[in-house]
């Protein structure tokens, strides 16, 4: 199938045919990766490798830590308020879209909150600009989403004037997509289903300072330090999740790195971007240009019953996943980094020749 689902998405065929081969047996050791013991020594490779590479592909410094944690992003919506944010404190918020919001509401939760910057009154499809953020003296931290993956709007630059506000992210569907300058945040953080492998992990990346701060009275379980004394195998750990997200990784490292990524995503859209501003106002682009995302593509055709109709005939020529998100509509599609070249061409021959039939 060309798979265009938002998440979770399509894994490289390699990885999926690799996992494949070692499903049964993991390299000799007579049972599967998911049977063993987190603490042999086996999965302990796995476990320190796959930090190894997040480390090598996005150039993560030293001072920082990468954990792999349970719960999903959005379970990194509450443990970073309840982690970063004091009595006095406000936790700023750059509100985009849909997963900005849900942020948001679970920081409100734990403490107080202050809107940063908002692109409501462009109904979230294009982003603020960094400039335009308003970032008060108590700020704990400045928190963006990187790409919207239901809106389909991306940041295309990060801030660089916050002083010792740090910058928070939630790059859950643009990981990896391309090289980032991870000094200029404080904490990273990213649900693993869409460009990392499968559900089940979620990847932070956070800096060492933070982590020494981790408050005391709140439970174990969710202090950043628990999970960085203990390379994250302070319990159970998604074992089977990280050991995919280590063959994904690989898979990347093996194609170039993240730069490949990014030059490969950015041929990929061009292609449906170019259908969409190629045809005459059949289909309509929901982002703005300068907030297109290379991740998720939104559009959108004049009737809805053609929308329908165009749903329809794209599953019965292989295609999965254009339906878009269902608080908006539309249409939608994820070309994550395991997106291959093929997929989006064949989308937008698909799109021209609907065109063509319906216009
Ligand atoms: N943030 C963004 C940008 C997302 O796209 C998603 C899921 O689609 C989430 C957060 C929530 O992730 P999870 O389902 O891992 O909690």
């Amino acid at each position: 199938a060309y798979n265009f689902n938002a998440g979770p998405a399509a894994l490289p065929l390699e990885v999926l045919q690799q996992a494949q081969e070692q499903f049964v047996e993991y390299q000799g050791a007579g049972m599967s990766i998911m049977e063993m013991s987190h603490r042999s020594a086996l999965y302990e490779q796995v476990n320190n490798e796959s930090q190894a590479l997040m480390r090598e592909l996005f150039g993560i410094p030293d001072n920082y830590h990468v954990l792999f944690l349970q719960g999903g992003a959005s379970q990194q919506f509450a443990m970073i308020p309840m982690n970063l944010l004091r009595p006095g404190q406000a936790g700023a918020y750059v509100k985009t879209g849909a997963w900005a919001d849900k942020a948001l509401k679970e920081a409100k939760f734990i403490g107080e909150t202050v809107i940063a910057a908002s692109s409501e009154n462009d109904k979230y499809m294009r982003m603020p600009s960094v400039n335009d953020f308003i970032v008060p003296d108590n700020a704990a931290y400045l928190h963006m989403t990187s790409n919207e993956t239901i809106g389909g709007v991306q940041f295309q630059e990060f801030p660089t004037n916050l002083g010792n506000v740090p910058l928070v992210a939630d790059m859950s569907s643009d990981i990896l997509s391309r090289p980032i300058d991870i000094n200029k945040f404080g904490l990273i953080y990213a649900g693993a289903q869409k460009n990392l492998g499968p559900s089940g992990v979620t990847v932070v990346i956070v800096r060492d300072d933070l982590v020494q701060d981790s408050p005391k009275d709140i439970p174990a379980i969710f202090r950043y330090d628990t999970h960085a004394k203990n390379s994250s195998l302070y319990n159970t750990p998604p074992s089977f999740s990280v050991y995919m997200v280590n063959l994904v990784l690989k898979w990347i490292k093996s194609n170039g790195g993240v730069a490949a990524m990014e030059q490969l995503n950015r041929d990929k859209t061009k292609l449906i971007y170019d259908a969409i501003d190629q045809s005459n106002g059949f289909y309509i682009g929901c982002a703005h240009p300068d907030s297109r995302s290379l991740m998720n593509i939104t559009f959108r055709i004049q009737s809805e019953e053609l929308e329908k109709q165009f749903v329809k005939e794209s599953e019965q020529n292989g295609f999965v996943g254009l339906k878009g998100h269902r608080d908006v509509g539309g249409l939608r599609a994820s070309t994550y980094n395991a997106v291959p070249h093929e997929s989006c061409k064949a989308l937008a021959e698909f799109m021209a020749d609907f065109q063509r039939r319906n216009g």
